[in-house]
Parts: C-alpha cells; sequence; structure tokens
C-alpha cells in the first residue's frame, strides 16, 4: 500500500532529521520535495499545493525553527496536516433505530460494488447485526448471480426479484421484507456503468427516493488515480453521497485518490477494501492510515486483526509454555497456522513500526515470504511427533530424513532447528511481558 510514497516521504524526512536545526529555507526546501512527491504520488493539485502551504506556514508560524527538535516537529505538523486531509476523524456508519437501516453502494462497472456489499454484510454480522443483500443491478448479465454466490459465502441472505422489475421497486420490496422478517440491516446493491451517465444517475435517485437510504456510499477503484476523484465528485453532485469506500488498496494504487477525495468531494472515506476475500474490508481510520503511509506502521489494525484471528486461550497457553521452556515444534506449528489468519505477509510486515516500508518489497517478495513460511512449515511436518516435542533428539540421521521428507535441505532443517531454539530463548526474555503471543518466525 503507498510503498513509493512512503519511500520517498521518509527519504525528505531523513534528510530533515539529519538537522540539529532548520532554517526557514530548509522548510522551504523540504516542502517543495513532498509537493513532488504527493504530486507523484496522483494527489489533485490543488491539495497539494494547499497542504505545503499550510505546513510551511505552521513551522515557520509556530517559530520552531529554533527549537531543538525542530525537525520532528516538521514531521509531526506533516503527520496532523496528512490526517486532517484525510478526514481527521474516523466516519462512522449511521444506524437507523426504528425502521431496518438501508445502506445503498453505487459505484461505476468493476469497482468493487458487488464484492464489497458481501464484505459488509461479512462485518456487520461480525458485530452482531442481520444484514440483508439486495440484487439492484438488473443489467450486467450474472450480476445477481454473483451477489447469490457471495450472499452464501457470508451467509447472508440476498433478495431478488429477477431482472424484469425496477431496481426502485425491488429495493422497496427488500426493504418491507427486512422489516417483516427482522433483518436490521439492507445492503443494496445499484448498476454500474463504464462512465457516469444521466441514465444511471436517474435511476440511482429514484432508488435513492423509494427506500430513502440511512448511508450511500460510493464504492471506487483507488487504481484509477485522479479518475477516482472525479467520479466521486460526478455521483456526490447527482446524489449527494454520504461516504466513500475505496477499494484495491491491497495493489500498487499511488495513494492520490485516497488523499484528494475527502478534500474534493467533501465526503469521508469510510472503508477501505484491500483484497478480494470477504475478509479484507477495514474501516477507515485517518490517523492509522497517515502512519503507515509515513511508514510508522500501524499497531492498532494489527492488534485488532490479531484479536479476531488468534485464540486467546491458546496464546495464554503458548505463554505458559514458553516461561516453562515446554514450548515445542507442535505448538509452533499451530502457531504458526494462527499468525496465517492475520493476512499476507506483506501486509502484517508493514504495520509493524520499524519494519514498515523496510522490508524491501521486490516484486514477488511476498510470495517469497510465503513460500519460505510454506518450506517452514514442510519441514516441521516431515518431524515424527516425538521429534516436534523433543527437537534435542533429532540428531544427523534424523535431519537426513526430515530434510528428505519436506523436499528441503539439510541446512535448511539445520537453520530451522537452531533458529527454533533462538527464538525459545529471545522469547522467553519477552513473555513477562505479554508479548508470548508472537514469536517470529525461524528460517526466515
Ligand atoms: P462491481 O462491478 O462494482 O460490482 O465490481 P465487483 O465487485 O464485481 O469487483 C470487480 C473486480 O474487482 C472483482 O474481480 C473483484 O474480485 C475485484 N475486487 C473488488 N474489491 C477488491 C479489492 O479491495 N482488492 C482487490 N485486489 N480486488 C478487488
Amino acid at each position: 500500500m503507498f510503498e513509493s510514497l512512503t519511500d520517498k516521504l521518509q527519504g525528505v524526512f531523513k534528510r530533515l532529521r539529519g538537522k540539529s536545526s532548520l532554517s526557514e529555507q530548509d522548510v522551504n526546501d523540504a516542502m517543495r520535495e513532498v509537493r513532488l512527491v504527493l504530486l507523484e504520488a496522483d494527489v489533485n493539485f490543488k491539495v497539494v499545493k494547499d497542504f505545503t502551504a499550510r505546513v510551511r506556514e505552521r513551522a515557520v508560524g509556530e517559530q520552531i525553527l529554533e527549537g531543538l527538535n525542530a525537525p520532528q516537529q516538521v514531521v509531526k505538523i506533516v503527520s496532523e496536516e496528512l490526517t486532517a486531509l484525510l478526514g481527521g476523524e474516523q466516519a462512522p456508519l449511521t444506524f437507523s433505530h426504528q425502521s431496518p437501516t438501508v445502506i445503498m453502494l453505487c459505484g461505476l462497472q468493476g469497482a468493487g460494488k458487488t464484492t464489497h456489499a458481501g464484505k459488509l454484510a461479512a462485518m456487520l454480522r461480525k458485530q452482531g447485526r442481520n444484514p440483508m443483500l439486495v440484487a439492484g443491478d438488473i443489467y450486467r448479465p450474472a450480476a445477481i448471480k454473483q451477489l447469490e454466490v457471495v450472499g452464501e459465502q457470508v451467509k447472508t441472505p440476498v433478495f431478488t426479484m429477477g431482472d424484469q422489475t425496477d431496481p426502485a421497486e425491488i429495493a422497496k420490496a427488500a426493504v418491507d421484507k427486512a422489516q417483516r422478517y427482522g433483518n436490521d440491516v439492507v445492503i443494496v446493491d445499484t448498476a454500474g456503468r463504464l462512465q457516469i451517465d444521466e441514465a444511471l444517475m436517474d435511476e440511482l435517485r429514484r432508488v435513492k427516493a423509494a427506500v430513502r437510504p440511512h448511508e450511500i456510499l460510493l464504492v471506487v477503484d483507488a487504481m484509477t488515480g485522479q479518475e477516482a476523484v472525479n467520479v466521486a465528485k460526478g455521483f456526490n453532485d447527482a446524489l449527494e453521497i454520504d461516504g466513500v469506500i475505496l477499494t484495491k488498496l491491497d495493489g500498487d494504487a499511488r495513494g492520490g485518490a485516497a488523499l484528494s477525495v475527502k478534500t474534493v468531494v467533501g465526503k469521508p472515506i469510510k472503508f477501505v477494501g484491500v483484497g478480494e476475500k470477504m475478509d479484507a474490508l477495514e474501516i477507515f481510520y485517518p490517523d492509522r492510515m497517515v502512519s503507515r503511509i509515513l511508514g510508522m506502521g500501524d499497531v492498532m489494525t494489527l492488534i485488532e486483526r490479531a484479536e479476531a484471528a488468534i485464540d486467546q486461550k491458546q496464546a495464554a497457553e503458548f505463554e505458559k509454555k514458553l516461561r516453562a521452556n515446554k514450548f515445542d515444534f507442535e505448538d509452533y506449528l499451530e502457531q504458526m497456522q494462527q499468525v496465517r489468519k492475520l493476512g499476507p505477509l506483506d501486509q502484517i510486515l508493514d504495520m509493524i513500526p520499524g519494519l514498515s516500508g523496510k522490508v524491501p518489497k521486490m516484486p514477488g517478495a511476498s510470495e517469497e515470504s510465503e513460500k519460505q513460511m510454506k518450506r517452514v512449515e514442510a519441514i516441521i511436518c516431515s518431524m515424527t511427533v516425538q521429534e516436534r516435542r523433543e527437537p534435542t533428539i533429532i540428531n544427523g540421521s534424523r535431519r537426513r530424513r526430515i530434510a528428505a521428507g519436506s523436499g528441503a535441505s539439510i541446512q535448511d532443517v539445520n537453520r530451522v532447528l537452531t533458529q527454533f531454539e533462538q527464538m525459545k530463548t529471545m522469547m522467553r526474555g519477552f513473555s513477562g511481558k505479554g508479548l508470548g503471543a508472537m514469536p517470529g518466525m525461524p528460517g526466515m
């Protein structure tokens, strides 16, 4: 996510931090660099201009230039202003207390509406709500079927009336049914087009008038850069949206759309899509996003993912074992499988302060790490249960057998064994501090 932006901003800050005091000229130079970096990331020109002017004004105006930590303070101002640019506070969904809450999703074709209807339903179900999905795209062949497949994946009922009924009527009937059946949220998927056109906007306005949504969320594809912002502006002018779901941030989007949309359109990003799977949806927190963009990691999101994915009882059990020096390869294997549930490795690494942006991202690097994890897993799986419980019995001939069984070299096996021991030693040092649940990965 935003790798090149992060890299380049860190470069600018590193040069700033290298100075013991700052002159006005230093600030001007740094802001000129920041400006170029943001323009390259495809951030809207006017947004960039106002942003750098504001940072400059504050940096000079707050008379921090002579201060001891002037460079750090400039970085702090940049971080605060970026957060403001992204909307400041997290913008929550509005829920209705009497009737079912109606969420209408709109957007161009291929932006990710249907996928995100499913992801939203999954998230709401996790929060204890009882959503219903509504197939309101009656034009695209297979759109209804696609929503039905998604609905099945996230165990959410899908309301459809086929492709011959007017979408406004479908939406209305769906809300009536939800009321009767106790579904407290109705998520309406709507038709998209390749471009904004009057016929589409007309239809969406009729759907809006028919069900008076509590939330109109616009789904936009971050990969389209500035175009995403233009699209958002067009939809907002026609429909008055409440917020944006920015999708495909897991790809190599340069970040321009994320950084421009709130300022240009005036509507907050409420969610971001970070993958094709149904759990790849994040609530958008401006401050956390800035932390990631500035290469400072995002511990809060990591902790939340860990809480959702990791079995707490088991983690406590692991920690006890670590302390008693009884942590063995059986535990390790289980733990590795839990860590996997946190998501793709490169996304996790990006959230860890200090590692964020530091792990080289060559094309295929993430797949290489995943492959290495699989290799370690294969080695552990080739051990007998006894060997996993008592790694000390693994002598030369056992090592050869394990290597042959897992398709690894003896050196690989040796490395996993050595690093496992090192990790245990290291984790014993940490275990009193509550970090026992997350040891590093031997073999990597
Ligand atoms: P719609 O036409 O707006 O309903 O778009 P779809 O929901 O059919 O999505 C279009 C394509 O984008 C599909 O192949 C999705 O799997 C993919 N997609 C949607 N959201 C994301 C995302 O956040 N990340 C990635 N990588 N792909 C996504």
